[in-house]
């Protein structure tokens, strides 16, 4: 597909647009959870929708199905710091993704689990494309 195709058919299509940007966000992780390192199934809200969290590149995270559960309403950043699997390196991650540094948290990520792969390397090249969504 031509990519001007594909921004074409994102303004068309918000739902495809979505779909693509949940991808996008699994991928900057290798599809594991921010949290824990365990396959991500969801997206979870560091900043809790309840609590006036968007659903922005920046504020939404890569999460297991048993983070995102677990951490329900509470602001990731505190309830991660009381996990058993809690790594200061994600923890930095996490602050970093939150802030708009993918690329710095992506590092972290990696640091923090040697055997993380990313598997899209051009991040960088689409990250103002999601950051639009
Ligand atoms: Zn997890």
């Amino acid at each position: 597909m031509h990519i001007n195709d594909a921004v074409f058919l994102e303004d068309l299509c918000p739902k495809f647009r979505f779909r693509q940007w949940r991808k996008s966000i699994h991928r900057f992780t290798g599809k594991s959870c921010i949290y824990c390192g365990k396959p991500s199934e969801s997206i979870d809200h560091v900043i809790p929708r309840s609590q006036g969290g968007l659903s922005t590149t920046e504020n939404c995270v890569p999460a297991c199905l048993s983070c995102n559960g677990d951490k329900s309403d509470e602001n990731a950043l505190y309830w991660y710091r009381r996990q058993k699997f809690y790594d200061p390196r994600r923890a930095m991650a996490i602050r970093a993704w939150l802030e708009g540094d993918l690329r710095l948290a992506i590092r972290l990520l990696q640091w923090a689990n040697p055997n993380f792969k990313v598997k899209n390397k051009n991040y960088e090249k689409d990250e103002p494309e999601y950051k639009a969504a």
